[in-house]
Formats: C-alpha cells, structure tokens, sequence
C-alpha cells in the first residue's frame, strides 16, 4: 500500500522497564517508529475506578500498512512493553490506540478508525491538538481545533 499517516494516541499510568509513564509513552514512540510529528506528553488526571494518573501523547506516522496490519503491530509493542491484556480500566505500561487514518474509515469487528471515543476524550484532544489541528474528522465533518473546542466548553477544567 502506498504510505499513509496515521494519528497515534499513547497512555501510560505504570511504570515499566523504561521508567515511569511518561518514559515508557516516549520508548513506545520510539519502538513505532515512523514518526512525522509527536505532542509533548501530558499529565492526565485518572479516569473511571482507576487511581493512577496517565501520561498521553499523540503522534503522527508514515506508514504503508493497513489498519489492521498497524493494529497487530500496535499490540505486540503493547505486549513487549509488558501490558497484561484483561481489565479495560486497571493499570497499563502502555496502550496505543489508532485515533485517525489518512485513508479515511476503516470498520471490522475488532478495529474502528476513526477511534470511537475520540471525540468524548480531553487526554486525546489534547495532545492530538498539538500536532494535527487542522485534521477533519471524516465521522463528525469536525476539524480536531472544533472538537476540543466543544469539550472545552463542555468541561473547562477536564
Ligand atoms: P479504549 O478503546 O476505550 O481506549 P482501551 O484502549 O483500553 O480502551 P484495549 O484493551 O487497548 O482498550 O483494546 C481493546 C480492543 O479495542 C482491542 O483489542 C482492539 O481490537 C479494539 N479496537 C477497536 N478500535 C481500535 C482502535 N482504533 N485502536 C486500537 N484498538 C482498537
Ligand atoms: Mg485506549
Ligand atoms: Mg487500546
């Protein structure tokens, strides 16, 4: 396939073998790859039962492989990074989700792109602001600036 860019969004909130959670967002970005641009990592306060604060960062990637080709990629960084799979809430080296392709949508039982709670996420938002304000979200007609922005307003301090 002809190279295509992806967003990329990174979080942390466990320490593993590089370091702390922010440490481990920047090996996993080194360990992907590919990267045309990355956000700084940001601290984000925890979510739901957990108790840990995150680290999430975004990239951008060039990348010739399908979605799901990426994905499989994406979950054997997460596993040799040491994510125990299980607990969709509980504590995680890493997890790197696929939050936008320049291909477009891409849906199968086990991937949808644009990522589905994108739009609903601040700790995406933001650090996917950084490096792509511009991306329209092909689901929404919504640029990524017009998406934060509606969070923003929803949730100043989230
Ligand atoms: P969330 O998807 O709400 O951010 P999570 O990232 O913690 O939750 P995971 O345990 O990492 O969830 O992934 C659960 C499943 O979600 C994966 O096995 C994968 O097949 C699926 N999935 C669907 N769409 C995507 C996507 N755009 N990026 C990554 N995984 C996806
Ligand atoms: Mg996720
Ligand atoms: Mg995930």
């Amino acid at each position: 396939m002809a190279t295509t860019i992806y967003a990329i969004g990174l979080g942390s909130n466990r320490r593993g073998r590089h370091g702390d959670p922010a440490t481990e967002v920047r090996a996993a970005l080194a360990a992907i790859g590919g990267v045309v641009a990355a956000s700084p990592v940001i601290a984000t306060p925890p979510l739901g039962p957990s108790i840990r604060r995150f680290a999430n960062a975004a990239a951008l990637i060039a990348s010739a492989e399908t979605p799901p080709q990426l994905l499989a990629r994406l979950k054997r960084i997460e596993a040799a990074f040491g994510r125990r799979r299980g607990r969709r809430w509980g504590a995680r080296v890493i997890d790197l989700d696929i939050l936008l392709w320049s291909g477009g949508r891409w849906h199968a039982r086990d991937l949808t792109v644009p990522h589905a709670a994108m739009r609903e996420r601040a700790f995406v938002l933001r650090p996917l602001l950084h490096i792509a304000p511009s991306w329209r979200d092909p689901v929404s007609g919504r640029t990524l600036r017009q998406l934060a922005a509606r969070i923003d307003r929803r949730r100043p301090r989230a």
